[in-house]
């Protein structure tokens, strides 16, 4: 008897508990607008840590407003009515900003009107936090809430003066991929690098950026309850990718490839570029990748988009293969657009014709702008571009 009791405490009570808190949780899940909530969002700390510099040996800061300098508990150090251009850096155990030295090993500098901090001359609207790292040198991170955040992704990764419904889409993804990042990470010392998503500090918060993200407010994707990584890219070419084929990520039937007609009116659709093998040849060498003598290079494996998802390259001295989308990004991804390409061996150089620009996986951007010119809603933008996907409300 009290070994049943023993297995029935330890085993099955708390598996009852369990199923009754969950089941709790989905009774005060509300929908509004037809949108549930999402219930997770209690798990995840409310504001976004953005990497901003990582391991420099000085930046620049400016403040123009009223500011305050806190250690790390928070504690007022210092404060002033301006902060002309200062030059911030780290040597023994101190900060430095200009003259003034501080011995914290973090210091945040916060802004307390409405004109944000500037960093190596990028206004910043959250928090500033500067970290000392060894050898003298120091992180800088930014702390901002979610929704300034997107606005701010948002003016920089699409064009103001595109359709309405295609920024209010583009707005959900980058808050789902956002959102997706913060749980990720949890508690590590950033979310995102700044370098993963278009981000120019409060350049890129225009009235009408605002306006979008306040449309879609805390609205995310979620596939079978759960946010996931929506990446989004310029033009798909035809056929937005696997995810997995570009990212070896998980498949996942929202980010498994549509095909797309509505981005063929770009000139980023279909491209022809020459690349100089002695370019490529240094680029790969800065990633110590070391090729000589390029003979042909192709892309292979491709995936239902036609992007190829490895890179084969044929050397005098043998053959190097590697991921198609890193060597998409080393060459450059402003002259080699997308690895939906054929090449061609053209004496010094290698003559690419490709089609689409970005790496292909999610949303499709000039797709999104040619379905909201054809009429769609951001809702239904966003149902092609990521199938089976659901919307969800944080909370
Ligand atoms: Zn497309």
């Amino acid at each position: 008897m009290g070994k049943t009791l023993y297995i029935l405490a330890t085993f099955i009570m708390p598996f009852f508990m369990t199923v009754t808190s969950l089941s709790c949780k989905r009774d005060v899940t509300r929908v509004r607008d037809g949108v549930r909530d999402y219930v997770s969002r209690e798990d995840i700390s409310p504001s976004l840590r953005i990497l901003l510099l990582d391991r420099v040996k000085k930046a620049s800061l400016a403040v123009d407003g009223r500011y305050q300098i806190l250690g790390s508990l928070s504690n007022v150090i210092d404060q002033g009515m301006r902060l002309g251009k200062t030059t911030v850096s780290v040597k023994e155990g101190y900060i430095y900003i200009g003259n003034k030295r501080y011995y914290n090993s973090e210091l945040r500098i916060k802004n307390l009107e409405d004109s944000g901090v500037g960093v190596d001359n990028i206004r910043y609207r959250g928090e500033i936090r500067i970290l000392q790292q060894i050898d003298d040198k120091l992180s800088v991170i930014e702390e901002i809430e979610i929704e300034n955040f997107v606005a701010g992704v948002l003016g920089c990764e699409m064009p103001n003066a595109w359709e309405d419904n295609a920024l209010r889409s583009q707005a959900v993804a980058i808050r789902t991929y956002v959102e997706n990042q913060r749980k990720a990470k949890g508690n590590k010392s950033y979310h995102i690098d700044r370098s993963e998503l278009a981000y120019k500090g409060m350049i890129g918060e225009t009235a009408k950026s605002r306006k979008m993200v306040q449309d879609t407010a805390d609205i995310v994707m979620a596939y079978k309850g759960e946010i996931f990584s929506a990446f989004f890219h310029s033009t798909c070419g035809g056929h937005t990718e696997d995810v997995n084929l570009v990212f070896g990520k998980d498949r996942l039937p929202p980010l498994a490839g549509v095909k797309c007609g509505y981005c063929n009116n770009t000139k980023y659709f279909s491209w022809n570029v020459n690349i100089a093998k002695s370019s490529i040849m240094q680029k790969l060498k800065n990633a110590n990748i070391r090729v000589s003598n390029i003979i042909s290079v192709k892309a292979i494996n491709p995936g239902p988009g036609n992007h190829g998802s490895e890179v084969e390259i044929i050397e005098t001295n043998g053959m190097e293969r590697m991921n198609a989308n890193r060597f998409r990004l080393l060459v450059g991804p402003n002259s080699l657009y997308s690895t939906a390409f054929t090449a061609k061996n053209n004496g010094s150089s290698i003559k690419f014709s490709g089609k689409g620009w970005g790496h292909g996986v999610g949303l499709c951007q000039y797709g999104a702008q040619g379905m909201a010119k054809k009429g769609y809603n951001w809702r239904d933008i966003l149902e092609y571009y990521y199938p089976k996907s659901e919307l969800r409300r944080l909370n």
